[in-house]
């Protein structure tokens, strides 16, 4: 049993360093860092092979054939954690109330980013604003926010806004799909021209999101483009092609 001074400081704790006494995961009470063993096990970090420009675990470090047979418009993309297990449920949190995780997530994402060239600018992957509205936070911008506290590198604010909700995909081919994305970003040339950006997320799914928005930045004049996510899904060649979204609860 714990005496009420022990319960109220539990409490206390807990509302202002809840990564420090709590598992982010389970919940049980842990003495430093973020997960109990057990969970910490469920997370997978992406340090094994990945394609080099997707930066999704592959079984061979050498270019996925979604990138090799569709180029992307961005340079290359880093992600912390494969997107399973532990960290579809950190992910999960971190967009339902757990807004303090982007301090989390940037120190895990600090040495991917620091392996890249130096951008200019940090971009997040913008929210309508009524569907920021219905979360109360933008989680890709906080991120943002803590790595350019890490970096040095400014966030870019006003670079691009998303001006219509990413619409239904499953009925339109290819370039139907590609067409709908690109339509829903509008990136302010005089934010990004001429400049290196790195955009930042939280998951990496497809990497058609991240393809339409580097699109639109590259129209507007931005030279190069980076991105970094806090997970990616792995890429899957036995079915010809990456796990759709399907397999992973829905993004926003
Ligand atoms: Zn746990
Ligand atoms: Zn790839």
């Amino acid at each position: 049993m714990k005496t009420k001074a022990q319960k109220f400081g539990k409490l206390l704790a807990e509302t202002f360093f809840p990564q420090d006494f709590t598992c982010e995961i389970c919940g049980i009470e842990i003495f430093g860092g973020r997960l109990c063993p057990d969970c910490a096990e469920t997370v997978e970090f992406n340090d094994g092979e990945t394609c080099p420009v997707c930066g999704r675990k592959t079984a061979k470090s050498e270019i996925c054939i979604e990138c090799k047979s569709n180029l992307p418009k961005f340079k290359k993309a880093v992600s912390a954690l494969n997107y399973k297990d532990g960290a579809v449920q950190l992910i999960y949190k971190f967009k339902n109330g757990g807004a303090y995780l982007s301090e989390y997530f940037a120190q895990l994402l600090a040495p991917k980013i620091n392996a890249l060239p130096r951008a200019d600018g940090i971009v997040y992957v913008p929210m309508t604003e009524k569907a920021q509205l219905r979360r109360g936070y933008n989680q890709a911008k906080l991120l943002a926010n803590k790595i350019s506290e890490k970096t040095g590198v400014p966030v870019l604010d006003k670079a691009v806004i998303k001006i219509k909700e990413t619409p239904e995909q499953k009925e339109l081919n290819r370039a139907e799909r590609e067409k709908n994305l690109s339509e829903c970003f509008k990136s302010d040339k005089k934010a990004v021209k001429g400049k290196v950006l790195l955009i930042v997320d939280d998951v990496l799914t497809t990497g058609a999101t991240m393809n339409a928005l580097s699109n639109s930045l590259k129209k507007a004049g931005a030279t190069e483009i980076f991105v970094a996510t806090v997970a990616s899904v792995e890429y899957s060649p036995l079915n010809g092609k990456p796990k759709t979204t399907q397999d992973v609860p829905a993004q926003i």
